[in-house]
């Protein structure tokens, strides 16, 4: 990492001088034979890839409508061009979501479309050749599918849903990257993403009850495998050891306490993450969601909430219902997803975030804060990109971003916004979301977190902001190692939580 250096801040923010090939070759490592074949996929690259490749994505474009529609209705109108923050911070013009679709649309249009079967020059189609394929692999592994161009595109193209297909591909011919497939084993094998058994777990929340113990003089319990709990806390694996993770987790312990509401984790379902919609993998997305709902239906829990973890989120509030029974739309011949649905109480929100539950209880007067001891932060809040943009909070348009505003404005004093074409729809992501959290790709991920610490430093310069806050425990993660690099201090990223944890008061209420 010593020779990476972070790229200077722009004064104006213009579109970027272009460096064509400046990220070649720059993309993750590929998944070795065991990380493959221990997810159903071909060890490494089949000799009859072409032809694999393009049935794959014939299958794809019969299956996912969505998918030709990307592939037809582009104009190249250009808006969506200066909007990735891989290409503002590579300059790279294949980091464009438009040329990284057409990386893609080229050869859809030479095998599923007669002018590009006919005169393929004049329509730019391409055939699939092993070098293309490479560039795939590549540009495909510098998206971290935050659906930033898609708010700008005039037809509402998705490159995020581009870049999922291209994947699937990838892997279908044995062509996977390593991180992802890694992680994805672990949690099939151990149940979450760092591979983190479940007595090093056990011995980690005793730990951490003593710690709180220690510090506040209040048993506040860290519960797992408790049969008859009213909630089922999925969260992220980082929260069990990962700093700053750690302190939200503390947090929700302390919520749950002080509002008397009887909670559990699962050992069996130790992850909220899913990385296989990073890789587009329907049958990967659905294996490792069902690991949750078997750990909610053997706890016979009531309800089920997500913790701070953006893309998990995302896949809890949009894909849950139909994969797992989770929420609205369980299938109806699905016998287990109609016995989740017996067993839920529907009065509650399911699945809900844990920062709509903390909200809720802030309401109705269970919680109280003394915010002096957040005073020494001044604070902002980054919205991450998936929950921004693929999900939803309290069940109002928008909710999703007054909701940890609300909380950190009922938990701490000093609060102050970043730019506001930064925030909102419109955040940029940390650098490292969808599947890009690998030193491999360290390079990529301080280049693409450009946008946000130039929003950063500005609020630091004009308001003396020491703290972001987020929801997400990529962002953390990402923040924590990028930050230093742009000459902030590390601890500058935070949980939600985490404030809420510094100011609750236990044993007033
Ligand atoms: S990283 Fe985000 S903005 Fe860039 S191409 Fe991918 S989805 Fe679009
Ligand atoms: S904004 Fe949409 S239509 Fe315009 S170039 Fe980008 S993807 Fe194509």
């Amino acid at each position: 990492m010593a020779d990476i250096a972070a790229p200077a801040y722009r004064t104006i923010p213009i579109i970027p001088e272009l460096k064509p090939g400046a990220m070649e070759g720059k993309g993750p490592f590929v998944a070795p034979d065991k990380i493959n074949e221990a997810l159903g996929f071909p060890g490494h690259l089949v000799d009859d890839w072409h032809d694999k490749a393009i049935a794959k994505m014939g299958d794809l474009l019969s299956r996912y409508r969505s998918l030709k529609v990307y592939m037809d209705a582009c104009v190249h109108c250009g808006a969506c061009s200066d909007k990735c923050h891989y290409f503002i911070g590579t300059q790279d013009p294949k980091n464009m979501p438009v040329a990284r679709q057409d990386l893609m649309r080229s050869v859809y249009r030479r095998y599923f479309t007669l002018p590009g079967k006919l005169f393929p020059k004049l329509v730019g189609a391409r055939d699939l050749t092993r070098e293309v394929l490479d560039e795939w692999f590549n540009y495909y592994h510098q998206c971290s599918e935050c659906r930033r161009c898609s708010v700008f595109c005039p037809y509402g193209i998705d490159t995020a849903e581009v870049t999922m297909a291209a994947r699937e591909i990838l892997d279908s011919v044995g062509y996977g990257q390593k991180y992802a497939n890694e992680i994805i084993g672990k949690v099939h094998k151990i149940g979450n993403n760092l591979g983190l058994p479940g007595p090093a777990l056990n011995d980690t929340l005793e730990g951490l009850e003593e710690d709180v113990k220690e510090a506040t003089g209040v048993d506040v319990r860290f519960p797992i495998d408790v049969k008859g709990a009213e909630v089922l806390l999925i969260t992220p694996s980082a929260d069990f050891f990962a700093e700053p993770h750690i302190d939200s987790l503390i947090g929700y312990a302390k919520v749950f306490h002080a509002t008397g509401t009887s909670w559990t984790l699962s050992s069996m379902s130790s992850e909220a993450g899913n990385f296989g919609m990073f890789i587009g993998n329907y049958e990967q997305l659905r294996a490792i969601a069902m690991r949750i709902r078997q750990a909610a239906l053997e706890l016979g829990v009531k309800r089920i909430v997500v913790g701070e973890c953006g893309h998990a989120w995302r896949v809890a509030y949009s894909f849950w219902n139909t994969l797992t029974g989770v929420g609205d739309g369980a299938d109806p011949n699905d016998r287990f997803a109609q016995m989740l649905q017996k067993q839920l109480d529907h009065r509650y929100k399911q699945p809900a975030h844990i920062c709509e539950f903390t909200w809720d209880m802030i309401q109705d007067e269970r919680l109280v804060f003394d915010k002096s001891h957040n005073d020494k932060y001044v604070i902002t809040f980054h919205d991450s990109c998936n929950v921004a943009r693929g999900s939803n909070m309290g069940g109002y348009p928008g909710g999703q971003f007054d909701i940890p505003r609300n909380i950190i404005r009922a938990v701490a004093n000093n609060f102050v916004e970043m730019d506001s074409s930064t925030t909102y729809e419109r955040t940029f992501c940390c650098g490292g979301g969808g599947g890009l959290l690998t030193d491999d790709l360290m390079d990529v991920r301080v280049k693409g977190a450009l946008p946000r610490m130039e929003v950063l430093q500005q609020v630091k310069d004009g308001h003396g902001v020491n703290f972001m806050a987020c929801i997400c425990a990529i962002c953390k993660a990402q923040f924590t190692k990028v930050l230093p690099i742009y000459g902030f201090d590390r601890k500058v990223i935070g949980g939600v939580h985490q404030l809420v944890s510094n100011a609750i008061q236990l044993g007033v209420k």
